[in-house]
């Protein structure tokens, strides 16, 4: 419809008076033509998906500017549109690049019941490409837009899908059709939805991550909240990138468009304000903390689902005007940093260093700093309900507080990156995951004998309930052992000199909060497959007792020194099948190999 219209336009060029009137009636007509089904309700309603992938078609029918990919398939069926918007129709990821110019992935629906993402990002690449609104916006970067990330859940569609949120009447349920989280599962990477995100992050290779939600928690002022890496696992040059590009500049414009910006609030104690708010570090089953072991600034963009649905999608919307605008006053100057820290993960890659440590796992320091809280006024009652109390917010009596923010994350557990794992070749599950993340690898074409550093795992105990659809590894012991492993052909190795060897290192080092193992991906090796009768140990070890007189004496230590070993059959006769040669090798040892020898490296 639109070219059309620019026809029209150019055919009665001639007569200026009556061709602006005529402009002017086509743009009215044309805005309404291209509201999104937000705007031309006045944001009571959002649209379904179909109606998203037909609005996401018309734009690429309409615009040379925008290219439309509907990629992979959800449980249900439906592929994922993911809009790719550039001002040199560099479409392809190669082209792209080439262009030098910020990329920028910014992904709605995630959640699908926190819909602002999409219904802004829609209005966003319309004024980009249709209305000419913001058409110098993408002089300096590139959008690609996944307006429906989850597009299961974003079709479980009712009123009763998000509880006590001020509209749109309608949306998605939270998760997938599996009943999983898409946010937690970045690193996992077990939903085909997840897999189509990681394909473009992958091929796109995207300077900046945009991802949005709605929060609730408790009532404030705010509309928008966000969510950083303030440290942690981000590189600190990134971290003062962020720093400078979203606090000191694009937050001030959001908020002089009349918006009330703030961090994400997290109550350190949900019934008392004055306790303070905090700011973990995420973990990267999460979409900031898996930016970070990217190399990739990531915002989390939380609106308050208790403003209404215009402020929060009018709030994401002035959101990317700004990120956008910052980009264009700033071009190159992304992208070089962000090149630079992957040359330097790579560097660091290139040799072993065993002082080195890389931070695993963080804990908040009891360390705060002041922060100006735009709350409301509450008062704590009792509540014959529940029993206890419950905080009852006065949203006509708005009040500002000092409370503490606590941010600074210390390092708990870290670990010396090696120069390459060994990955064998029946972990297939763990070989999927590697792929998917699209990190470097090399396929042993023959067997190959590695001395390997890896682990030997004591005292492993799960959750009792599943989280994300697996019982993950709650507690265990890891002790560093030398060993020779034979990896057979076919058999990886992922050397740490690419630039997404952080991810690398958070999927096999065990101790890593979202590492294969902890999510049961290799529980077999914790299970004994092969036993000794007692009548047969019982015989054996009265052999090695009298041919051993050491043996004896460890033996008759333990069974005095250790009432539970002592009073334990199993335990008494295992010490000794333990020392035979018919023990298992593998039980319980890590089957992934720390290569940190240069010399041990396969070429
Ligand atoms: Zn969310």
């Amino acid at each position: 419809m639109y070219k059309q219209t620019i026809l029209c336009c150019a055919l009665v060029g001639a007569h200026l008076l009556g061709t602006i009137r005529l402009e002017k009636a086509m743009a009215a007509e044309s805005a309404g033509e291209w509201q999104t089904r937000a705007e031309a309700t006045n944001y009571r309603r959002t649209s379904r998906y179909d109606e998203d992938i037909a609005y996401a078609r018309r734009l690429a029918a309409a615009s040379p500017l925008v290219q439309l990919q509907l990629l992979g398939k959800s449980p249900e069926g439906r592929a994922i549109p993911v809009l790719v918007v550039s001002k040199d129709k560099a479409f392809t990821p190669e082209a792209a690049q080439a262009t030098g110019k910020a990329i920028v992935l910014v992904n709605a629906a995630i959640h699908p019941g926190e819909i602002p993402g999409k219904d802004a990002g829609l209005a966003f690449v319309r004024d980009l490409v249709i209305t000419g609104k913001h058409a110098t916006l993408l002089d300096g970067a590139i959008l690609i837009f996944i307006p429906v990330f989850g597009v299961d859940g974003h079709e479980r569609f009712g009123p009763y899908t998000r509880i006590n949120q001020n509209g749109p009447e309608e949306s998605g349920w939270r998760t997938t059709a599996q009943n999983l989280n898409l946010n937690r599962d970045f690193l996992k990477a077990d939903t085909p939805e997840m897999r189509v995100w990681l394909d473009v992050f992958g091929r796109y290779l995207p300077d900046l991550i945009v991802d949005t939600h709605d929060t609730d928690g408790a009532d404030y002022q705010y509309n928008l909240t966000y969510g950083l890496e303030n440290g942690a696992s981000l590189d600190p040059a990134l971290v003062a990138w962020q720093k400078a590009a979203f606090e000191g500049e694009i937050f001030p414009a959001v908020a002089a468009r009349g918006h009330v910006v703030s961090p994400y609030i997290i109550l350190r104690d949900s019934k008392d304000i004055s306790k303070g708010i905090s700011q973990d570090p995420s973990e990267p089953r999460f979409s900031t903390g898996y930016g970070a072991l990217q190399n990739r600034p990531t915002l989390l963009v939380e609106t308050h689902m208790l403003k209404d649905y215009k402020s929060r999608v009018t709030a994401t919307y002035d959101l990317l005007v700004e990120i956008f605008a910052y980009l264009n006053r700033h071009p190159g100057k992304l992208r070089t940093l962000v090149a630079r820290v992957d040359e330097q993960t790579i560097a660091r890659g290139r040799r072993y260093d065993p002082n080195y440590r890389y931070p695993l796992t963080f804990k908040l320091t009891e360390r705060s700093r002041p922060f100006q809280f735009q709350g409301f006024e509450s008062t704590l009652e009792l509540s014959a309900i529940s029993g206890s109390t419950w905080v009852r917010y006065d949203p006509t009596k708005p009040k500002t507080f000092t409370i503490p923010l606590f941010d600074e994350a210390a390092v708990e557990k870290a670990v010396a990156p090696p120069l390459a794992y060994a990955v064998p070749v029946s972990l297939t599950e763990v070989i999927d995951r590697i792929k998917a993340h699209g990190l470097r690898y090399r396929t042993l074409d023959a067997a190959l004998t590695l001395a390997v550093e890896t682990y030997e795992f004591s005292s492993p105990a799960w959750e009792s309930a599943p989280f994300e659809g697996r019982i993950r590894l709650k507690d265990f012991k890891a002790t560093p052992i030398q060993r020779q492993i034979t990896y057979p052909a076919g058999s990886l190795v992922v050397p740490l000199d690419q630039r997404a060897a952080n991810v690398a290192i958070h999927l096999l080092e065990p101790e890593g909060p979202d590492s294969l193992l902890q999510w049961g991906f290799l529980d077999a090796i914790f299970e004994q497959k092969e036993y000794a009768e007692d009548y047969v140990m019982e015989k054996m070890a009265r052999e090695m007792l009298a041919r051993d007189p050491k043996l004896k004496a460890e033996f008759e230590r333990k069974v005095s020194q250790e009432p539970a070993f002592a009073a334990s059959p199993e335990a008494r006769l295992e010490f000794f099948y333990r020392r035979t040669p018919y023990w298992d090798d593998r039980y319980n040892i890590y089957p992934i190999g720390r290569v940190s020898a240069l010399e041990n490296l396969p070429r």
